[in-house]
């Protein structure tokens, strides 16, 4: 059997549901994730991914408050959802859940899981990097860090002549906070997740999220009472839904066949009373350009940066890199052998996010999207948001509605093929 090494594209077809669940409200959620899984059933997508605790709703304040949403990995309403819907779309399904450890320790986790067409769990991920409401009900920190793991797809890879193979990309699930620096506290140069991905050469990213608006009352906030009533004030003039979405959903479908469909909820005509919140929140069907912008910019390991070719004459980048303990071999994107470590190669990032408000102070930024970093353009970018070439932003949701991205993507990649596993079937339209 001869055996060659082949460039394929892998093809895919990719669904980002974006979610605005209550806690106390799973069924209500359930029926419609449904509704919207039964629109988007005819596309036949290759993957399906949902946000953060999906089901549950996302701030809890206590470990009794949280307790009767925890569940194993196979056992609960995600596991079921995932379970149903991957058998009737014959897809992989990612769901983001609070998990519980029923053995001595009881530990909790935030987590997500990876289950396939078969209805088997394929891989179940913890969140490493957590949020601080998770500190209020007790959440572990993923004990094994970012993880990788292979996730097969059956002929959907394609070679110059057309030819279709089985293949298993590197994959990789990210939790929202996984994004940010360790905390808030890290050095925000040190780029943990997208640095370990760019190394280990993750193919694919599922991002589930509950990502935070910037209008949003946390911690940090100098005046949450006022922001609050800012908060309560615009969710009004907008017709803004806490949660839900009163069956209304944003549907945005661009696929290589042709298909075309955007649709939004009916639009809302909006008289903020603050400046800066009206600009912050208004347009709810639009995505928040400036926070799909610092998603962009947390990858920047990944995107091409003309400046990096200078930074680390001199012996600079080895007395960076010794800071890590060897643990890391980039810095910022850059290697010892090479300028930009992440060049030639590709990812797809599905960024997945929920949106509405929880608390009356959390609200969060919806514009869920679907980035493909080419690794092109190296010598020449210079700005760090989607405007560099080296990123392509294949689609995003408004910040405010429930809805469906519906993507294709192509990931090239490099494998060796066996001649005689060959299987040539027509090519899906
Ligand atoms: N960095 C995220 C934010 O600011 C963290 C939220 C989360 O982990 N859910 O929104």
């Amino acid at each position: 059997m001869s055996q060659s090494l082949k460039r394929l594209k892998v093809k895919l077809r990719i669904a980002v549901v974006q979610l605005n669940p209550r806690i106390g409200h799973v069924d209500q959620t359930l029926a419609r994730i449904n509704s919207i899984v039964s629109r988007i059933e005819r596309y036949r997508p290759d993957i399906v991914v949902f946000p953060e605790f999906a089901l549950s709703g996302y701030s809890f304040h206590s470990r009794s408050h949280i307790e009767p949403y925890l569940s194993q990995p196979t056992n609960g309403p995600a596991w079921d959802i995932c379970q149903r819907i991957s058998k009737r779309l014959s897809c992989i399904t990612v769901m983001g859940y609070p998990e519980i450890v029923r053995e001595s320790s009881q530990k909790a986790y935030n987590s997500a899981i990876v289950v396939n067409a078969n209805g088997e769990l394929v891989f179940n991920y913890r969140k490493a990097f957590l949020y601080y409401t998770e500190e209020e009900w007790g959440c572990s920190e993923n004990p094994a860090g970012f993880q990788t793991f292979d996730l097969p797809f059956y002929q959907k890879a394609c070679d110059s002549d057309g030819r279709l193979y089985d293949v298993s990309l590197k994959s990789a699930i990210g939790i929202c906070m996984d994004l940010s620096p360790y905390k808030f506290q890290a050095p925000f140069y040190d780029f943990e997740f997208s640095s370990f991905h760019s190394e280990h050469s993750t193919e694919l990213i599922l991002f589930p999220m509950a990502w935070l608006h910037s209008i949003s009352a946390t911690r940090e906030s100098k005046n949450p009472e006022q922001q609050k009533k800012e908060i309560a004030q615009s969710q009004q003039s907008l017709g803004f839904q806490s949660h839900g979405s009163q069956g209304e959903y944003q549907l945005d479908i661009l696929l290589n066949d042709g298909t075309c469909i955007k649709e939004s909820p009916s639009a809302v005509t909006c008289d903020l009373p603050d400046v800066q919140v009206k600009s912050a929140f208004s347009h709810p069907a639009e995505p928040d350009l400036t926070n799909v912008d610092y998603w962009i910019l947390r990858f920047m390991p990944l995107l091409a940066y003309r400046q990096r070719k200078n930074w680390f004459s001199g012996g600079l980048l080895a007395t960076v890199l010794k800071k890590f303990q060897e643990i890391r071999t980039t810095y910022m994107g850059a290697s010892l052998e090479k300028p930009w470590s992440f060049e030639h190669k590709n990812t797809v990032a599905v960024m997945c996010n929920r949106c509405g408000v929880e608390d009356g102070t959390t609200v969060y930024a919806g514009s869920s999207s679907v980035f493909k970093f080419n690794g092109k353009y190296g010598n020449f970018e210079e700005e760090l948001d989607s405007s560099n070439r080296s990123v392509e932003v294949l689609g995003s949701l408004g910040k405010g509605y429930e809805g469906v991205l519906l993507r294709d993507v192509e990931i090239e990649v490099l494998r060796e093929v066996d001649d005689k596993a060959i299987a040539i079937v027509p090519e899906r339209t």
